[in-house]
């Protein structure tokens, strides 16, 4: 399916033979047709129309004459020898005419050419009046003898005796000889008019439609060709138009649509590389305490007879700092993880935030001596109620202050902080230490790069997850942590709580 409308495609995008196009094209065709069709229709009946009203102008004394030159009635009735005569006379100067003579009622008395069939014994009698009282000069139909609907063009004058109508003389002026005569020419005429007409007229506006309907499409092409090879994976289509307007705005829009998604796409592979070197760094670290374990433990098995009480130690001591770190690490992972995956929202309670503070520095104070670090702890006395999560707030201040100690050469200083103003509490540890170098301290709160690419061999002891962990659970609590750093000289985190008043 996939790769039948693969090759439909492909197809359509190396040649202009669109499917709309064609849609396009053969609509334009069918409306030509159709406006072909109502010209001629109306050229036709139009041209039949003024035909008539100049054939009934013309002709419109004929009836007139007929009565100049007869007088049909007698006493005993109609003169039927005279009347032929006369009517036969009409007919010879204009052979298309058919000529009756009426009563007073419009009854058809007589009519020439004789014994022809007629379906009206009556010819209704108020189209003549208007011809007559019009002098003639109407452009008007009357009733067809020879047809019990049809309605053609006469020419009508009262018959007078006596000063008083005795009846009309009625010439339909084009009798069945003219519409025999007239349907052939014009049936020629026609045939001939219609094709010419739609040859010309569609071949010109087919040509002109191909063309403009090319245009158009080129763009639409073009669009429909980008997309699908976007979509078959070629990230780097882009819809390239010469045009303005509603199209040229769509591919605007699909191209900025594409930027965003190879940046999006880019992004995530990147991010992905990034996963796997940390899956593989974290392998590593786990993977050197372990080793250490196995060896020492080993080693003491193997020789416990052997060994003096000061390498048993040592042993011992290695295998109970390795599976610290062991520990460490895994602790952090797992806390990280379930940070992500926000297993823990923060359980925000009213605390005092100075005895907390107390709390960490009390519990850093033997490390600390024993490294030779003097730590200090002001403003810890006293009452500040924030709303936080407690145990995750003192896992920042354990990070922070561990860290400090840890980047803090013997002799040097750490000092927790607490300076409260009107509306929040600032929270600070700061030391004495080594500082981070400035390539670094952009990546430092990055799992990711700090590991991967800035920091392949972790320093001893830390595991490089501590302030990953203090910025996701500041994040949490609506907190931003600060650092002002300077290289062999030391540096400061702090970060700010809200206070509760009241
Ligand atoms: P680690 O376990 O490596 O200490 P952290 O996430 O706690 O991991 O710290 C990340 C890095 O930031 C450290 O490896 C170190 O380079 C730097 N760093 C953190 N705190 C300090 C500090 N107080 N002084 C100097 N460098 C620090």
């Amino acid at each position: 399916m996939d790769t039948k409308q693969a090759s439909r495609f492909g197809f359509f995008s190396k040649t202009w033979f669109s499917g709309l196009y064609w849609q396009l094209s053969l609509t334009f065709l069918a409306v030509l047709t159709l406006l072909a069709g109502t010209y001629v229709y109306i050229t036709v009946t139009s041209a039949r129309t003024y035909f008539d009203a100049a054939q009934q102008r013309l002709n419109s004394q004929v009836a007139g004459r007929i009565v100049q030159y007869m007088s049909p009635f007698v006493e005993e009735g109609v003169d039927e020898g005279s009347v032929q005569r006369i009517f036969f006379n009409a007919m010879v100067i204009n052979p298309s005419i058919e000529v009756y003579l009426l009563d007073t009622a419009g009854r058809i008395l007589t009519n020439h050419p004789p014994n022809q069939s007629l379906l009206r014994k009556k010819v209704a009698l108020e189209p003549l009046e208007r011809y007559i009282a019009s002098g003639q000069t109407l452009f008007i139909r009357g009733g067809d003898p020879r047809s019990e609907t049809r309605e053609k063009i006469f020419s009508a004058a009262r018959v007078e005796r006596n000063g008083r109508l005795s009846g009309y003389v009625y010439v339909v002026l084009t009798g069945e000889r003219y519409d025999s005569a007239l349907a052939l020419l014009l049936g020629d005429h026609l045939a001939q008019l219609v094709s010419r007409t739609l040859a010309v007229t569609l071949l010109v506006a087919f040509v002109i439609g191909l063309v403009a309907f090319w245009f158009i499409t080129r763009n639409l092409t073009e669009i429909t060709s980008t997309v699908h090879r976007f979509r078959e994976g070629d990230l780097t289509a882009r819809i390239r138009l010469r045009a303005t307007g509603e199209l040229a705005e769509l591919a605007q829009t699909f191209n900025q649509m594409a930027d965003k998604m190879a940046a999006n796409l880019e992004e995530l592979q990147m991010l992905e590389r990034l996963r796997r070197e940390l899956i593989a760094n974290i392998s590593h670290d786990l993977r050197t305490p372990v080793t250490a374990i196995y060896g020492y433990a080993e080693t003491l098995w193997l020789k416990k007879n052997e060994l003096a009480d000061t390498e048993r130690d040592y042993y011992t001591h290695i295998i109970r700092q390795s599976a610290g770190k062991l520990q460490h690490l895994v602790e952090e992972l797992f806390e990280l993880s379930k940070l992500d995956a926000l297993e823990s929202t923060p359980q925000r309670e009213p605390i005092n935030i100075r005895e907390l503070v107390q709390e960490v520095y009390q519990a850093f104070q033997l490390q600390a001596s024993r490294k030779h670090i003097s730590l200090s702890c002001t403003n810890g006395a006293g009452v500040t109620i924030v709303e936080i999560d407690a145990g995750m707030v003192e896992r920042v201040l354990h990070n922070l202050v561990d860290n400090a100690i840890k980047y803090t050469p013997a002799g040097g200083s750490v000092a927790i902080r607490i300076a409260e103003s009107a509306a929040a509490v600032e929270v600070s540890v700061a030391d004495t230490g080594t500082g981070i170098a400035p390539d670094v301290l952009p990546y430092i709160f990055d799992r990711y790069y700090r590991r991967a690419e800035n920091q392949p061999n972790p320093p001893p002891g830390g595991m490089g997850l501590g302030l990953v962990i203090v910025k996701k659970i500041l994040e949490l609590h609506h907190a931003e942590l600060s650092v002002q750093t300077a290289l062999n000289q030391g540096s400061r985190f702090s970060f700010r709580l809200p206070v509760r008043r009241g």
